[in-house]
C-alpha cells in the first residue's frame, strides 16, 4: 500500500480551510520556498555557461516527444557519467507503454529530473509509469492552492506512485533550483509562489535552460497572464529554441513575450486534429509574421534539436511516442 502520509500537501483535503488554516499554509508555502530555494538564482538570469574543458564528445539533445494533443520534452546533457536525462512531462495517460518504451530504446535507466509542468493529464497524464518504471532523481511540481489541486486519476496516481517510491515531491517555482551538471543550467521563472490563478494553465512551470551559449524555454501551458509576470520581473528570456506555450493556442505567447525571447526556431507540440484547434491561427501568423521557423509534433512527429553550444541542429520526422494508426481511429471514434 501507498504511504499516504507522504506528498500529502499535494492532495485536496476533505476539509476547508477556515482564515487558521489558510494562514498556515502561507506560512507553509514560506517556508516550503525558503527550504527549496537552494541556489537563489539572479532573476535576470544568465547568457552563457561555460563548458567543461573537456565536455563530452555528445551534444545536448533535446526530444520534443510526439506525445499527440499533450506535451513531453525529454533532455538529455551530457557528462562525465553519461547523459543526465530530465524528463519534462509525460502525455495522457494512454501513451504509458509507448513512453517508457521509447526512453528504454534510447537507453535511458534514470531520470534524474522529473517535471511536472502542471497537473493535467496532457502533461502528467502517464508519470506514474516513469516512476514506476525508472530510477526517479527528483520529481518536482508545482504546488497549487488547495482548492486549485485537481483531483484527476492520472494526478492522484502520481502522487501514490511517488508515495510507493518514497520520493517527495520539490515544489517548484519562480526560483527553485534543478541540478544540472557543467555547462548547463536550469532557471525556474514562473509560477510565483503566492500565485492565484483561475484555471492550472498559468501555474505551468517555466523552465530555461542554458548549455553553453545557448538557450532552450520550455513554458508548459503558460498563458499570457503568467508571461505577463515574468515580463514584468526582468529575465533574460532570449532564447534559440522556444516551446509554444499551451499547444499554439493564441492565449499563450502574447507577441511581447514572444519578441523578449526571440527565438532562433519553435516549436509547438499538439495532436493530429486535435478539437482544441491547435496550433491557433493567430499564433502561426505571428511566427509567420516575425519570420521564426517552426516545427509541430503534429505534422513532424518527434523532433530532435541538438546542441554544441554554440549551433543548434533539428532533426525532424522520428518516431511518435503514440501509435499515430491507433490515434486516428480514437480521434474518428471521439468525432
Ligand atoms: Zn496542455
Amino acid at each position: 500500500m501507498p504511504q499516504r502520509g507522504t506528498n500529502q500537501n499535494y492532495r485536496r483535503s476533505r476539509y476547508t480551510l477556515g482564515p487558521v488554516g489558510g494562514l498556515l499554509v502561507l506560512i507553509l508555502l514560506f517556508f516550503l520556498s525558503s527550504r527549496f530555494n537552494l541556489s537563489g538564482t539572479a532573476p535576470e538570469g544568465v547568457e552563457s555557461v561555460p563548458l567543461p574543458e573537456s565536455p563530452g564528445a555528445e551534444p545536448l539533445q533535446v526530444y520534443f516527444l510526439d506525445v499527440g494533443q499533450g506535451d513531453s520534452q525529454l533532455i538529455r546533457i551530457p557528462g562525465e557519467a553519461g547523459y543526465f536525462n530530465v524528463l519534462i512531462d509525460t502525455g495522457e495517460y494512454q501513451y504509458a507503454d509507448g513512453l517508457t518504451a521509447y526512453l528504454e530504446g534510447l537507453g535511458v535507466e534514470r531520470v534524474d529530473a522529473l517535471i511536472a509542468t502542471h497537473p493535467h493529464t496532457d502533461h502528467m497524464g502517464c508519470m506514474n509509469r516513469v516512476i514506476e518504471r525508472f530510477e526517479i532523481g527528483g520529481l518536482y511540481m508545482p504546488l497549487l492552492p488547495e482548492d486549485k489541486t485537481p483531483t484527476s486519476v492520472g494526478y492522484e496516481k502520481l502522487l501514490d506512485a511517488a508515495s510507493a517510491k518514497g520520493l517527495t515531491v520539490s515544489p517548484l517555482h519562480e526560483g527553485s533550483a534543478i541540478e544540472s551538471p557543467a555547462g548547463s543550467q536550469f532557471q525556474v521563472m514562473s509560477p510565483q509562489v503566492d500565485a492565484d490563478w483561475e484555471g492550472a494553465n498559468n501555474y505551468s512551470a517555466v523552465i530555461r535552460l542554458v548549455y553553453g551559449g545557448t538557450a532552450f524555454l520550455f513554458t508548459g501551458d503558460a498563458e499570457q497572464e503568467s508571461e505577463e509576470i515574468i515580463l514584468e520581473a526582468g529575465y533574460h528570456l532570449d532564447s534559440d529554441v522556444l516551446k509554444m506555450g499551451h499547444h499554439g493556442s493564441s492565449t499563450s505567447t502574447c507577441e511581447a513575450f514572444f519578441q523578449a525571447v526571440s527565438p532562433g526556431h519553435a516549436v509547438i507540440s499538439c495532436g493530429e486534429g486535435n478539437r482544441y484547434g491547435h496550433p491557433h491561427r493567430e499564433t502561426l501568423a505571428m511566427l509567420k509574421e516575425e519570420g521564426v521557423p517552426y516545427y509541430r509534433t503534429d505534422q513532424d512527429g518527434t523532433i530532435l534539436a541538438q546542441s554544441d553550444g554554440a549551433v543548434i541542429t533539428f532533426t525532424t520526422g522520428l518516431d511518435p511516442v503514440l501509435d499515430r494508426d491507433a490515434y486516428r481511429a480514437a480521434q474518428k471514434r471521439a468525432a
